[in-house]
């Protein structure tokens, strides 16, 4: 069975495979650590994990995430089978001296399709200052080479908070000389150590996320907004349409014709297998070692109501874009402790109902 049913499959599935991570980056969602966490997913756990994941029919990206994946030496193992089991595998590792040529060809090798390395500023003082290590930039630069050697294909993260929201447009510059086929903006989201970082305003969102519209007219590369579903809204006042969805790639891991939040074609799993609706709404529905994965996707309470828009309270509950949007439920939780509430990062004031 494939489909393209948000209710039965999510499109994309973040496995945390571990915490374990040699930077401190002030934003980090995991909080990660410098060692691994003995309570982690082993890998008999992760290939049954990976086995539940596959039987969810509709072939999801799964991104392997952390903490810093390449501290796992399993890692390669456990790609393999994802990929063998149908599942578009992508890599999202740290700019350490782990990432090496090497690494990257066996990365190629396991099936991984894709790798994002995480860049913050195209100044690397302050993109080091970000990561808390000094040579960072440099060191994400020799990582990026060392993927292009080994033929994968490449994406940029970049989180965007008030202290870096300046450097957006020389990155962007950066980014097309590096020749990424994506570039996926985090609007900050205030969970771990992210907490003591300035968000931007919600008309500083907007401002950006309007930039980022008409930047992507003309970038060579696909541009993603995540945390800030009301990027689709933008573009679909701009172009009347929402401009990358259905997106195809060569490298497989395409866009989904439907905006994915929270919860609604997203799955989180973090390193000790609980099962939540993004790395960004830590709200676990269940642990994968005591219940199925695809059923807490399809069933459990939180999962549910995240993709049931009528649920939406406040301005998302209201606006004419809530199906194409919904607001970051994310954001929305972790400001009003209500992961249904109106995403306060929206300055957006939906259309007045029409009169009955
Ligand atoms: S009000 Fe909510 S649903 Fe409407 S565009 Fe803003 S965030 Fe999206």
């Amino acid at each position: 069975m494939v489909t393209a049913d948000f209710d039965l499959a999510p499109f994309t599935i973040a496995w945390e495979v571990t915490r374990a991570c040699a930077y401190a980056c002030q934003h980090c969602r995991a909080d990660a650590q410098p060692r691994r966490d003995p309570r982690e997913l082993s890998t008999e756990e992760g290939l049954a994990l990976i086995e539940q994941l596959a039987s969810f029919g509709n072939r999801p990206i799964l991104v392997l995430t952390g903490g810093d994946p390449l501290m796992r030496r399993d890692l390669f193992e456990l790609a393999r089978s994802a990929d063998d089991r149908g599942l578009r595998v992508s890599l999202t590792p740290t700019a350490t001296a782990l990432a090496t040529e090497r690494r990257m060809i066996q990365a190629r090798e396991s099936g991984i399709r894709r790798v994002a390395f995480s860049i913050d500023a195209a100044d690397s003082v302050v993109h080091d200052s970000f990561r808390g290590f000094r040579g960072s930039f440099q060191r994400t630069q020799a990582a990026i080479a060392a993927a292009q050697a080994a033929e994968l294909s490449i994406q940029i993260n970049t989180t965007v908070c008030a202290a870096n929201a300046g450097e957006l447009p020389a990155l962007a510059e950066q980014l097309e000389e590096w020749g990424v086929v994506q570039w996926s903006v985090f609007f900050l989201v205030p969970v771990g150590r992210g907490e003591r970082l300035q968000l931007l305003s919600p008309l500083q969102h907007e401002e950006i996320l309007g930039w980022l519209s008409e930047l992507s007219e003309q970038a060579p590369f696909d541009i993603k907004a995540t945390a800030a579903p009301q990027y689709r809204r933008i573009l679909h006042q701009r172009t009347g349409r929402t401009m990358g969805a259905g997106f195809h790639y060569s490298d497989g891991l395409n866009r989904p014709v439907r905006g994915v939040n929270d919860g609604r074609g997203f799955m989180f799993i973090s390193h000790l297998g609980e099962v939540m609706p993004s790395g960004f709404l830590t709200l676990p529905a269940g642990n994968v070692r005591s219940s199925s994965p695809v059923d807490i996707y399809r069933h459990s309470e939180i999962f549910r109501r995240l993709r049931d828009t009528e649920a939406l309270k406040g301005k998302c509950g209201r606006c004419e874009f809530r199906e194409v949007c919904g607001g970051s439920r994310a954001r929305a939780y972790a400001l009003t402790g209500d992961p249904l509430a109106s995403d306060p990062s929206c300055p957006y004031e939906p259309a007045p109902a029409a009169p009955g």
